[in-house]
């Protein structure tokens, strides 16, 4: 393919190139398209990525929709057919400022006050539009053959929240048209298993934006699976000797400010309310709550590890164009736990919380995952709480103890909590990006902070090390991945509803009712659906809506004979037997956690 550089050279681009020349200049077009049908719209930057382009518009007070994308995309193809060259040329700051105000650009004149002084400016012009770029881009508007128009998001200037939040416009383009087609059937395929479309159609949770954005209610059904994670994890905690406790979702501002919260994490939370003099903040995070548990009594070595564990409220200020369903709301519910140990315990309590993170995956059959030594960004003064040496200890300490202990890891850096080093294990949904489920971080800072101590074997005072864990991570964005991984395919122990007896017609009723009452006496959550609907249509709601693992499908033949057609969700396949071979299939299923229906 040839492309244009900002010398105005035509030259033969590389194929890796390609991709993204042709995204690139898809988002010119795109501007261009917006400035037509939109001619008070600002643009802020357009660039490509690896999945395809987008442009920041500022469109004022207009409120761009999806069904609005389509006119877009027609006046991006009409701009594809009029074949327009790709110019370039290059202006002087001054005359590149009093171009762009000219055009009512007000965020490339921003932009180029960034750029470094006596720089030269260059600009890419297609027909009518003119941008401001480094290009390069292709020759003629025609070689951009194949395109789509995506979503709406929102994404603030320079990123910053308090800044004007802009409309970002998300497409891509392919090469040919052939892989725009198989790109656009892996969507509708990753649509289907999107866990909020998944979450609606099973009535699970819902989003209201009279209670606000990024505040989902759980359904009936979806806490019920909420509460099954729930107990799942707090009995596999108990057994490893984890502590529960219950704190609030409020803290005072001073709480977070010794816990350096408010220096380095302020910018993820809530604005601060004022009651009488003091002031609160919703909390995103427990642990200062279990530092002050700890602080509360006097500990000997002798009691270490101490470790308090809580399914936390938590809430975080997320900007509204990054929320997604229960996998990232401003509120939701961590696992935690907090480990207070002894230096010498660090390795035996990592172990001990990594092999439990591992056997939970093994009970989801989760397989597919990697794990992440997160460091600090030691240029990043901001975000990290500045101790050089106790950084260097703990990141040693993490790093050694992962290795003894066997796990593959690569390292990331600037990806550590403020107060230390942490192992994530990170999962890849089959929608979106990379999210971490697991977590394990390592503290030798917060302790200073609160003053923890306890008193070692020779009465000496100490300061504990605290593990920070989080096994489900957030039980909301746990059940968003294990929804899209199954597809709403719950195992039986998880489903909401665990059979559904299903008469054939209004004769067998009675029979019906007789089997739901039993089941229901041995605390199997089964529904009877007793409509008058055909049993063909009550099957495939069951199945294809409900997602139910067992369809107990009555007829008068199964009265007379006093057994019951037992159909599986996920083989389809239907089988004959008496009621007590069906309790005691489910009910073995819903011990042994089985995965299989
Ligand atoms: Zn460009
Ligand atoms: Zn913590």
């Amino acid at each position: 393919m040839k492309a244009l550089d900002n010398k105005g050279q035509v030259f033969e681009c590389e194929k890796d190139e390609e991709l993204h020349i042709l995204r690139h200049s898809a988002a010119h077009i795109l501007a261009q398209a917006v400035k037509r049908l939109y001619p008070e719209a600002k643009f802020a930057f357009g660039p490509a990525n690896e999945k395809g382009f987008y442009y920041d518009v500022d469109l004022g007070e207009k409120k761009l929709t999806e069904e609005e994308l389509a006119p877009i995309e027609e006046e991006m193809r009409k701009i594809v057919k009029e074949n327009l060259p790709f110019k370039t040329f290059e202006l002087p700051r001054d005359e590149a400022v009093k171009l762009m105000e000219e055009r009512n650009e007000t965020y490339k004149v921003e932009h180029i006050s960034d750029l470094p002084e006596g720089d030269r400016i260059t600009f890419f012009q297609q027909g009518e539009y003119i941008d401001m770029c480094v290009g390069p881009h292709i020759t003629y508007t025609k070689a951009l053959k194949a395109f789509k128009l995506l979503s709406i998001s929102g994404a603030y200037w320079r990123a910053d929240q308090n800044n004007k939040m802009l409309t970002r416009i998300n497409g891509t383009a392919f090469a040919t048209k052939e892989e725009l087609a198989e790109f656009e059937r892996q969507r509708e395929e990753a649509l289907k298993r999107d866990h909020r479309r998944i979450g609606r159609d099973m009535e699970l949770f819902l989003s209201d934006e009279l209670v606000g954005k990024g505040l989902p209610m759980y359904l009936p059904d979806g806490y019920t699976i909420w509460t099954e994670l729930e107990d799942y994890i707090r009995t596999k905690e108990r057994r490893l000797g984890y502590l529960h406790v219950m704190t609030p979702c409020v803290g005072t501002v001073q709480l977070y400010k010794t816990s350096g919260h408010w220096d380095h994490y302020k910018d993820n939370m809530f604005p601060p309310m004022q009651v009488e003099d003091e002031e609160f903040v919703l909390r995103p995070m427990n642990c200062p709550h279990h530092m002050r548990i700890y602080a509360s009594k006097r500990h000997s070595y002798r009691e270490l590890p101490i470790r308090i564990a809580e399914i936390a409220h938590d809430f975080r200020f997320e900007s509204s164009g990054t929320l997604k369903g229960i996998e990232r709301g401003r509120h939701f519910c961590q696992n935690d736990s907090h480990i207070f140990c002894t230096p010498e315990q660090i390795k035996a309590e990592v172990k001990g919380v990594c092999d439990l993170i591992f056997d939970t995956y093994k009970d989801f059959g989760i397989t597919d995952y990697r794990c992440v030594l997160s460091l600090r960004d030691p240029k990043d003064t901001v975000k990290y709480h500045q101790d050089d040496e106790m950084w260097n200890t703990a990141e040693n300490a993490l790093r050694e103890v992962l290795k003894e202990i066997g796990i593959h890891f690569t390292e990331e850096i600037g990806e550590a909590a403020f107060y230390g080093p942490k192992l994530d294990v990170n999962v890849k949904p089959v929608t979106g990006n990379e999210i971490t489920l697991s977590t394990c971080q390592l503290d030798f800072c917060l302790p200073m902070k609160f003053d923890l101590t306890y008193t070692d074997a020779n009465d000496q005072r100490k300061t504990p090390v605290v593990i920070h864990r989080a096994i489900l991570g957030s039980l909301d964005r746990f059940m968003a991945y294990i929804l899209e991984e199954t597809k709403g395919h719950l195992p039986v122990w998880l489903a909401p509803t665990q059979a559904i007896v299903l008469p054939v017609s209004e004769k067998t009723f009675e029979y019906s009712g007789k089997i739901y009452e039993k089941l229901k006496d041995k605390g199997i959550r089964v529904r009877l659906d007793d409509r008058s609907e055909k049993i063909g249509y009550k099957i495939r709601e069951a199945q294809a809506v409900l997602r139910t693992p067992y369809m107990l499908v009555i007829g008068q033949k199964e009265e007379e004979e006093n057994v019951i057609t037992v159909r599986s969700r996920d083989t389809g396949e239907s089988s004959t037997m008496t009621y007590e071979e069906f309790e005691k299939l489910i009910l073995e299923k819903i011990e042994n956690k089985s995965r299989e229906v």
